[in-house]
């Protein structure tokens, strides 16, 4: 995959990239959120270990275990145990990927920080691909998903309405068909490290941060062992906290659809007016009294609820709890947390 996937590189919004002195063995960090990925684990290793060991670069793997409750913890331990590469920072429970992810760039140390998932979705030979783009000078190399084959139906097309819809609405543009692995420099790191929001659609503030970037495509293959951790529940609010995160729009409309109903009604009641006139007060009209009462009260409600997202959102913004509580972290000597 890695010549082809080369060759078909295509250049992606953002700044040019300009050539950029990069270290001769620069150190590169991998991230990996773990939770419930026991058995994913040996597979991740046996896959990767040969891609980096090879390598005309040093590195390091910071695993973060996000609460597991299966046998990931004493996997990662031992682990970091056995091999001088391996950080792990485990959590004092399940704080979600979002958070899992910043945890990671909080203790990485690396010139480049790739992200990676741990269930081989994300195919651990396109690195080297990624940090051959780096070295000519772009800052975030990510990995585009050609073939979804892997995805249900259900799931490509709910993305693919998603992604459109936000990129509509929001401030910055998610290229299509593009998760988390990505490899980024370490001045994009710096800036996503300063970004104090508790909600943390990644994805986003990845985008958000700006710099040069180019997409390497490929295909996702299923999941090597486990199931996914993100259910349609948990995916609907994903995706509610992306657009509340990135765009007020969902807020603002409802002026506008305000006014549109103000000047429908005004037009109704004219018709009303004119029809009394000329023919009389009729008394039939209780249906369509009672349609638009449940009608209005809905538009209400949605308005609301609308406002309640950003509320409730605000709310937890001003809390300012830290984003992840660390139980253990294993194989460092201290770390830049950006809960301190
Ligand atoms: N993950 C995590 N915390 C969570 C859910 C998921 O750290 O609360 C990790 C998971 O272990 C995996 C990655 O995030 O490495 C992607 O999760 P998954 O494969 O379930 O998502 P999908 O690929 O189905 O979108
Ligand atoms: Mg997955």
């Amino acid at each position: 995959m890695s010549d082809g996937a080369i060759d078909r590189i295509e250049e992606a919004a953002g700044t040019a990239p300009r050539a950029r002195p990069r270290p001769a063995r620069p150190l590169i960090s991998i991230i990996a959120p773990c939770y419930n990925e026991a058995d994913a684990l040996g597979p991740f290793m046996m896959e990767i270990a040969p891609v980096l060991d090879g390598a005309n670069f040093d590195y390091e793997l910071v695993f973060v275990d996000d609460g597991s409750t299966d046998d990931t913890r004493a996997k990662l331990e031992k682990l970091a145990g056995e091999n001088s590469h391996v950080k792990v920072v485990i959590f004092s429970r399940n704080f979600g990927k979002e958070a899992a992810l910043t945890a990671g760039l909080d203790h990485a140390k690396g010139d480049a920080v790739v992200v990676i998932d741990t269930d081989l979705q994300d195919p651990p030979e396109l690195i080297r691909d990624f940090v051959a783009k780096w070295r000519e000078g772009v800052d975030v190399v990510y990995g585009k998903r050609e073939d979804r084959g892997a995805d249900t139906a259900a799931k490509r097309m709910t993305a693919e309405g998603f992604y459109r819809l936000f990129n509509r609405i929001s401030v910055v543009n998610i290229p299509e068909n593009t998760g988390d692995f990505r490899l980024m420099d370490r001045r994009v790191v710096e800036v996503i490290k300063t970004l104090p929001e508790r909600s943390r659609f990644m994805k986003g503030l990845f985008v958000w941060a700006g710099f040069s970037s180019v997409a390497v495509p490929y295909a996702r293959p299923a999941r090597a062992a486990g199931e996914t951790k993100f259910n349609f529940w948990k995916l609907w609010n994903f995706a509610l906290d992306g657009f509340v995160s990135f765009s007020t729009a969902p807020l603002r409309v409802w002026s506008y659809i305000g006014a549109v109903v103000a000047f429908l009604s005004f037009l109704y009641a004219s018709f009303i007016i004119i029809r009394t006139v000329f023919t009389g007060v009729d008394v039939p009209g209780y249906a369509s009294l009672v349609v638009l009462i449940l009608f209005f009260g809905s538009v209400q409600m949605i308005s609301v609820g609308v406002l309640g997202e950003y509320i409730s959102r605000l709310f937890v913004e001003v809390k300012r709890r830290p984003i992840y509580i660390v139980d253990e972290v294993l194989g460092d000597d201290g770390a830049s947390n950006q809960n301190d």
